[in-house]
């Protein structure tokens, strides 16, 4: 691969003809239509988010004279050139000058039209970094891989994007981390994260590749068509609001990929689920709510799903100590078990720490986590009781 250090490319240069696509959130040309800001790799501009603050450091930087990187682009072919990293700095400039918004100085707020023209000529003609690359589309990626953009490091999804890029990954795209995307708001309610930072491309192939999202995208790099992607991920919404007809908040974020592939031939009735899990909702002793819905598909048996409370260690001393005193009292064993036994352990006093609490009546029949239905048991009466 060669790389080319260009010193003398103007801020104002690289802004000529620059085009803001509003809908799609993204940068488009630069260098007067030779340059692309957002080939099909790059992510979509993320310096506008948080208020701004990014691309108002951007320009805030350039008048204090601080410089602002290394930008690099991707010469591919005489009259054009691709934004290998830089897209989100050069975008933010594009966005300044063409009045997209405006940093304070101590003026106020000030658009780059109303700034004082010393200001616009020391913006217009500070000069950029660039390193020019040329080289097969191979050593361009995996050097790409390498590089991370200012601040901002590329999430896995971002990256597989790139290693990938092509007629699939930029179908996958249109439909995934489209913010336009009307169906977005039903996804939200089940799959977490950022839609343009790719997280659910990123969980939509998870979900199809059972997990081999690599291995899925090298497979389909070259399709023309999202179909199986599509499908299977509609099917897991479809399947999940089906059967879970009530929208919960714990619902986001879970691996609903997984529990779908482990699940979907059984079937449900929805109502009936619905009460299952409006009665677990309101039981006081679960811990862990998002635990819930694989609790149900289970058949309701795995408790450890729920993470249900345990008595605390103040409620176990009291009742080791009066269940202890009364034991020695009538020289039983303090273990109500070993006590009605009839092997050497019949009037064992066991020490605290040999102990465990365990619910009179199990937590899944009802028994609250309370001291009323605590009793003291000797650890291996405990585990013979199991996990209720
Ligand atoms: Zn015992």
């Amino acid at each position: 691969m060669e790389t080319t250090l260009k010193i003398e490319v103007t801020i104002e240069d690289i802004c000529e003809g620059f085009v803001y696509n509003e809908l799609e959130g993204k940068g488009l040309f630069g260098l007067a239509g030779k340059l692309t800001i957002q080939p099909e790799y790059q992510r979509n501009y993320i310096y506008a988010s948080d208020g701004g603050k990014r691309e108002m450091a951007v320009i805030e930087s350039v008048l204090k004279g601080y410089p602002i990187g290394l930008i690099y682009f991707n010469r591919v072919s005489e009259n054009n050139l691709e934004v290998l990293d830089g897209q989100q700095r050069i975008t933010s400039l594009g966005r300044f000058i063409t009045d997209k918004f405006a940093i304070k100085d101590e003026n106020g707020m000030q658009y780059f039209s109303t700034m004082a023209k010393d200001k616009k000529n020391k913006i217009l003609e500070t000069k950029l970094l660039i390193y020019e690359c040329e080289g097969t589309e191979s050593q361009i990626k995996e050097w790409f891989k390498t590089i991370n953009i200012a601040g901002v490091p590329l999430k896995p999804q971002e990256l597989l994007n790139a290693i990938y890029s092509g007629p699939f990954v930029t179908l996958a795209k249109e439909e995934f981390s489209n913010t336009q995307n009307a169906n977005i708001q039903k996804w939200s309610a089940y799959v977490s994260g950022v839609v343009n930072r790719q997280d659910f491309l990123e969980r939509a192939l998870d979900w199809v590749s059972t997990g081999k999202i690599d291995n899925y995208m090298s497979r389909h790099r070259k399709d023309t068509n999202i179909k199986e992607l599509k499908n299977y991920f509609n099917g897991v919404i479809d399947w999940v609001s089906s059967v879970f007809i009530d929208v919960e908040s714990e619902m986001c974020g879970l691996e609903w990929g997984r529990l779908f592939e482990e699940y979907h031939k059984k079937s449900y009735d929805p109502k009936k689920v619905s009460a299952e899990v409006h009665k677990l909702y309101s039981d006081p002793y679960i811990k862990n709510r998002k635990g819930v819905f694989e609790f149900i598909l289970g058949g309701s048996v795995d408790t450890k799903l729920l993470d249900v409370r345990i008595f605390d260690d103040a409620t176990k001393k009291a009742i080791y100590t009066t269940q202890t005193a009364k034991a020695k009292k009538k020289g039983d064993s303090n273990c109500p078990h070993c006590a009605i036994g009839h092997d050497a352990n019949k009037n064992k006093i066991w020490g605290f720490g040999e102990m465990d609490a365990d619910h009179v009546t199990a937590w899944s029949k009802g028994g609250a986590t309370s001291a009323k239905n605590c009793e003291m048991l000797c650890k291996t009466h405990n585990r013979a009781k199991g996990n209720r």
